[in-house]
């Protein structure tokens, strides 16, 4: 196992299944261009083969599917039923739910049952004055029609100053009568956002504002979370339980296990590192020829890892998956 001087070691895999998405939220892609596929992206049966390789490599235990936006992808039927036969600990997805009612009797069959939508606001036109496509109807409908079908849903809100602070509160009464568990994401300095620190301090909203803003209508105490856990995890007595991944006001990085893979087949160790690796071409050798230089990447992949705090990264989280 490959382990780094402070007892991190890789455990969780995201795949960035591609780099399409049907969105183009403010925040990841500046100039509102929708991302399509890229040109050299791996086939669903090279980026399998990529799980099953890490999973001997570096002890991967769970994995995300996500993005750019994974239910637009074409690979998606033929990696879920790839990976779901390699006996992970937990297989999950993210999503902004576009497409979710549609994709449902295939994520159910492939045995998905929890679900990170991505949702920043219930008003429709503040949806899509950020989202920059979708529909928001269509990913409340997802949503219930998922909770309906046995999936545990946690909803992703980006909160943003000037944009929709107004909505935490809406939201997190959503979630809760639900019982869907919210996560507000602190705003991160990725793509454009880390070139431009006045854009990224004008939106940013810290964890203590959200606290301050949730305590003037409800209890809170904050709940049990796993150590390598990158949510503080807080519960409303009696009425649920939600989360803020605090990347700047509690930086994770001391426990982080998470190694990203694009759909282009670069590893990623650190989201705040420009370094990446790239393994496509070992996963079209054999395990005995692949395994020993995946090895030598992981280390480099593991080495990338912050010290301490997240400082911001020039990709754009749709290319590397959030
Ligand atoms: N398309 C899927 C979705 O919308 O959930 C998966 C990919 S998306 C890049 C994953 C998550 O990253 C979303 O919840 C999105 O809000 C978040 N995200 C993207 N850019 C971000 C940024 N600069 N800071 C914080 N979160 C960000």
């Amino acid at each position: 196992m490959i382990v780094d001087r402070q007892g991190r070691r890789f455990r969780n895999l995201r795949i960035s299944l591609t780099s399409a998405c049907n969105y183009a939220c403010t925040y990841c892609v500046p100039n509102g261009k929708r991302l399509v596929a890229a040109q050299d992206e791996l086939s669903a049966e090279a980026m399998a083969r990529g799980v099953a390789y890490l999973i001997e490599a570096a002890g991967i235990e769970r994995l995300r599917i996500t993005g750019g936006e994974p239910l637009v992808s074409p690979k998606l039927e033929a990696f879920m039923t790839a990976v779901g036969q390699m006996g992970l600990e937990d297989i999950s997805l993210t999503t902004n739910g576009q497409l979710l009612a549609k994709k449902l009797p295939l994520l159910v069959n492939a045995g998905i049952r929890r679900l990170n939508v991505s949702l920043d606001t219930l008003d429709a036109s503040a949806f899509r004055g950020i989202a920059r496509g979708g529909d928001l109807a269509t990913v409340l409908d997802g949503m219930n029609e998922a909770s309906a079908a046995g999936m545990k849903i946690k909803v992703n809100m980006v909160p943003l100053r000037g944009q929709n602070l107004d909505q935490v509160m809406p939201l997190l009464d959503y979630c809760l009568e639900r019982g869907y568990e919210l996560r507000f994401i602190e705003l991160m300095r990725m793509g454009h956002l880390a070139k431009d620190s006045n854009a990224f301090l004008q939106q940013f909203v810290s964890l203590q504002q959200l606290l301050s803003l949730i305590g003037e209508r409800y209890e809170y105490l904050q709940a049990d979370a796993p150590v390598d856990a990158t949510a503080v995890r807080y519960e409303i007595p009696g009425q649920g339980h939600f989360g803020v991944i605090a990347n700047e006001s509690v930086p994770f990085c001391r426990t982080c296990s998470r190694l990203r893979l694009s759909s282009t087949g670069w590893l990623h160790g650190c989201l705040s590192s420009s370094n990446r690796h790239y393994i496509g071409d070992l996963l079209d050798k054999p395990r005995h020829q692949a395994l020993p230089a995946l090895q030598r990447l992981l280390v480099k992949a593991l080495g990338d890892k912050q010290e301490v705090a997240f400082s911001g990264g020039a990709t754009v989280m749709k290319i590397i998956g959030g």
